[in-house]
């Protein structure tokens, strides 16, 4: 299925528009109009990170004449690995800012745009509005929901991609055309059931092999030319190096984009993904401690004993001394449980505090009803503790 061109043509090239742009101009698909297409797009990436840094890179060189940048993070040196618009000397700087010096040099003639905001739903709309087409570089359901909804609302197409290890995905979701987001995936995972990029690490090359994907198809669909990825799925195996695509059709039922939607305003986004279950909320309840509060428990002696619930990789790369390595997975299949002893507070933690408070909520199930979690895991022993050790 081609579609017809996203943007019109800007009334002309400069010379110096000429020259930089000279090897688009001689494909005859792209040709001046399509460069001049490219001229006058705005486009919005969501994100500076793993598939923002890339997408960002290649649609500057590109000639896309206005670029947003939404991010409100800053550079952190384990962001380095994959995430190639930053530099060492961006570390401790504003994503956004970064990303946007970057684009400055790659090409000058486009105009960046700083959002160096958190996208929420009392902004998402204002922003969006401004642009013709959103990448979407998130690495979280609520936002990734977030921005479909908005998307679909506004009459936008977008373009997903996803990275995890060695996996990837990309599509094109445009409502008007063919399926959104939610028509793929109507229901976001159990919070805690698939693991992020912080959790279970991605292959930093990957980040551009989805990445370019993600430009390769806003230059379709802003110049109108091939066959956008609109209805398919494109999954990527970056061990086995194989790419296919499967269909996805839009879903008459989808209660976004179907025929009668009942979704029709943006929602708590927060509230529809979860960010830890139920019952792990109501377990870490007045059952977690501070990093601080650990040190305090360690260097007064007190008869604890101390679970790290990450996996084996994770532990090798920073642990709390004291530390007995027992991966959450154990915990929730219940070969964990006769490996705690019956007389010492088990305080359990994990890198951030999400994974050790699932954790708990089976120990304090079978009956070890002091137990605590460390609230921020590792990550807040590491700021607060003993910030000599190693982030990630
Ligand atoms: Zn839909």
């Amino acid at each position: 299925m081609s579609l017809p061109p996203l943007v019109e043509p800007a009334d002309e090239l400069t010379v110096d528009e000429v020259r930089r742009y000279s090897r688009h101009l001689i494909i005859p698909d792209v040709g001046m109009a399509g460069q001049k297409r490219l001229k006058n797009a705005k486009v919005l990436c969501v994100g500076a990170g793993g598939l923002g840094s890339p997408a960002l890179m290649y649609l500057a060189a590109a000639g896309v004449g206005t670029l947003g940048v939404v991010d409100f993070d800053v550079v952190d040196e384990s962001n380095l690995q994959r995430q190639i618009i930053h530099g060492q000397s961006d570390v401790g700087r504003l994503k956004a800012e970064s990303a946007a010096a970057s684009v400055r040099e790659i090409n000058p003639l486009v105009n960046v745009v700083i959002h160096n905001v958190a996208l929420t739903t009392d902004n998402v709309l204002d922003i969006f509005a401004a642009y013709d087409l959103i990448v979407d570089g998130t690495d979280n359901f609520a936002t990734r929901y977030m921005v479909n909804d908005a998307a679909v609302l506004l009459g936008k197409p977008y373009i997903w991609g996803s990275i995890y290890r060695f996996d990837g995905q990309a599509s094109v979701f445009w409502a008007e055309y063919g399926p959104c987001y939610r028509c793929l995936y109507p229901e976001p995972p159990p919070p805690g059931m698939v693991p992020s990029c912080a959790e279970g690490g991605v292959l930093g090359v990957l980040c551009a092999s989805i990445g370019s994907v993600q430009v390769n198809e806003a230059i379709k669909v802003l110049t109108g030319i091939g066959e956008p990825l609109v209805g398919r799925l494109m999954i990527y195996d970056a061990l086995e190096m194989k790419y296919r695509d499967v269909k996805v059709r839009k879903d008459p039922e989808c209660p976004l984009c179907g025929k009668n939607p009942t979704i029709t305003e943006l929602i708590d986004y927060e509230a529809f993904c979860g960010t830890i279950s139920d019952e792990a909320q109501q377990a870490a309840t007045g059952s977690t401690i501070t990093a601080q509060e650990l040190k305090d428990m360690q260097d007064r002696g007190d008869d604890i004993f101390l679970v790290d619930v990450r996996e084996q990789n994770e532990y090798e790369i920073v642990n709390i001394p004291g530390a007995v390595l027992i991966p959450k997975g154990e915990f929730l299949r219940g070969t964990a449980l006769e490996l705690l002893p019956q007389d010492k507070k088990i305080i359990l933690h994990c890198k951030s505090g999400a994974r050790s408070a699932e954790a708990l909520a089976v120990v304090k199930n079978a009956g070890f009803s002091d137990a605590v979690h460390v609230g921020g895991g590792v990550l807040s022993w590491i700021k607060t503790v003993d910030p000599s050790l190693p982030t990630y």
